[in-house]
């Protein structure tokens, strides 16, 4: 954060708090006269950060280990579907066009599913905003889990924070050559292996990875593999925290969905300030002057993993790990003063405190019920028509030219394209019939008849769909309105189950 910034937050805490006003003072005289010449572009500082330990470390740990653990694993885990299916637990089988999820198979046409999931992913991730802000990229963001893994292995490698910049600074030997070559060799190996899990998600994942092997895998695999080996590699090893600063739009847009009271990881700036040494904040209290817990030890700033100063204030550099909280908390347990100087929780609070009021939390209010009760709707709605969905499907498109024939003795014909699904792994045999006119007779185009004179039957395969050509001719006495409603059905006629589709039959006037 820059003076200005600085300056901004000090007048806040000093306007809540009498005794912070001489921060306040201190800030303006140590701070420079504005500058027109700030440059637009600020360069790069590299960021070492420290390990810690605590709390939210752990939480992160647990979730770096069980998101890379499903990541790297699924592909693997097997799911009968009986013959002729894939056993893939999950899949994207572009050749078959068909996604499976374990028990659950979706169809193209069933891609409003996949419209429901982001619509859920969408609303769940306002919801967390709602809770307790960037929780989704202090945590479970993918840059930020294989950035947390690349720091681990940088620092196992190249040393702690410490150690690490002092290597840095001092003149490169063999020795650091190698800490580097070493660092760089397990982070490309890392980055090979997501690109390498990637691509086992659109294929038998133990066929394409003897396949890969061999060297007999498709170019595709390979380049896929290629490409996500660089991304995982540039993004994680490389650009880290830039990514967050500058290239992912969701810090702006949670900046504009926030509110008051999202749990926000927050300097207690009421209890930390003014900040000063222990020896110092011995005397001030001693002469009846005021002194803050904070130490001005920066151990918050050295654990960050975006470099970001937290008692400046909420910035959009901070992703909200919760890392600071912990390195505070361990400073607080060596002096023996109360944990929790950084603490998710809000302004609002902060300035409660100062006025000597209790501190209110609002996980429940308007937008958290609004939010629950979208997610609750659309999840509610998608189990509902994934549990009731039937194994076979037809949708129906009416003949654009012409729109219907009238034959010599007045009787009417309208032509159609009619898709029938089977989702089921068996041959199924199907009747097709059309509701809604008095009299009709249903032919399909191009399918011989049946020898007993019976209406003829499509026979579609097992998991397949099947498309028809269908005449439909309407024998009434009475002409139908321009425009009628008529209803496929279609049975499979050993089961019984039917779908059904409506569409319009056309007359004279109807066009
Ligand atoms: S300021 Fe704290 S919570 Fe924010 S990114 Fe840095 S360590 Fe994480
Ligand atoms: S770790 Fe705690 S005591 Fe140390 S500078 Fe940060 S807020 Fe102050």
């Amino acid at each position: 954060m820059n003076t200005q910034a600085a300056s901004t937050t000090l007048d806040r805490a000093a306007s809540d708090a009498p005794g912070l006003a001489h921060l306040v003072a201190a800030a303006e005289v140590g701070a420079p006269e504005p500058d027109d010449e700030i440059p637009l572009y600020a360069p790069r500082r590299k960021i070492y950060p420290q390990s810690t330990h605590g709390l939210f470390r752990r939480i992160k740990w647990a979730v770096l280990i069980v998101t890379l653990g499903i990541y790297y694993l699924l592909p693997f885990v097997r799911w009968d579907r009986g013959p002729n299916a894939p056993s893939q637990a999950v899949l994207i089988d572009f050749p078959s066009r068909r996604f499976y999820f374990f028990f659950i198979e979706i169809w193209p046409q069933e891609v409003y599913y996949l419209t429901g999931l982001l619509i859920l992913a969408a609303i769940g991730l306002f919801l967390m905003n709602a809770i307790a802000g960037r929780v989704w990229c202090g945590y479970l963001c993918p840059q930020t889990v294989w950035t947390d893994l690349f720091f681990a292995v940088e620092r196992l490698v190249e040393g702690d924070r410490r150690e690490h910049m002092q290597r840095d600074a001092r003149k490169w030997t063999v020795q650091t050559w190698a800490r580097k070559g070493l660092k760089h060799f397990i982070w490309l190996m890392i980055a090979w292996w997501t690109g390498g899990a990637w691509v086992l998600y659109f294929a038998d994942a133990p066929t394409l990875v003897r396949d890969l092997a061999t060297g007999q895998a498709s170019i595709v695999a390979y380049a896929w593999i290629g490409i996500l080996t660089f991304t995982t590699y540039a993004l994680a090893g490389h650009m880290r925290e830039q990514v967050c600063l500058y290239m992912c739009p969701w810090p702006r847009i949670q900046a504009a969905l926030t509110d008051e009271y999202a749990l926000n990881v927050t300097y207690r700036y009421d209890r930390g300030e003014p900040r000063c040494s222990v020896k110092k904040a011995e005397q001030l209290r001693a002469h009846g002057e005021p002194a803050g817990d904070c130490v001005d030890c920066l151990q918050c700033v050295h654990v960050c993993p975006t470099g970001v100063d937290i008692r400046q204030g909420a910035s959009l550099g901070c992703i909200q790990c919760g890392l600071c909280i912990d390195a505070c908390d361990n400073i607080m347990a060596k002096l023996g003063r109360p944990t929790r100087l950084i603490a998710y929780d809000t302004d609002i609070n902060v300035k409660l405190r100062i006025e000597g009021k209790p501190s209110i939390y609002r996980l429940v209010r308007m937008r958290t019920i609004l939010y629950a009760a979208i997610i609750a709707l659309a999840g509610s709605v998608m189990i509902y028509t994934l549990a009731t969905r039937g194994s076979e499907g037809i949708s129906v498109i009416h003949d654009r030219n012409p729109m219907y024939v009238q034959l010599k003795d007045g009787t009417l014909r309208n032509g159609y394209t009619i898709r029938i699904v089977n989702k089921q792994l068996k041959y199924r045999d199907f009747l097709i019939n059309v509701d809604g006119l008095p009299s009709t007779l249903v032919e399909f185009v191009g399918l011989p008849p049946r020898a007993d004179g019976s209406q003829q039957l499509v026979s579609v395969g097992p998991d397949q769909t099947k498309e028809v050509r269908v005449v439909v001719t309407d024998y009434s006495t009475t002409p139908p309105a321009p425009s009628a409603s008529i209803l496929f059905r279609l049975t499979d006629i050993n089961s019984g189950d039917v779908a059904e589709m409506r569409d319009h039959f056309f007359g004279p006037g109807g066009e």
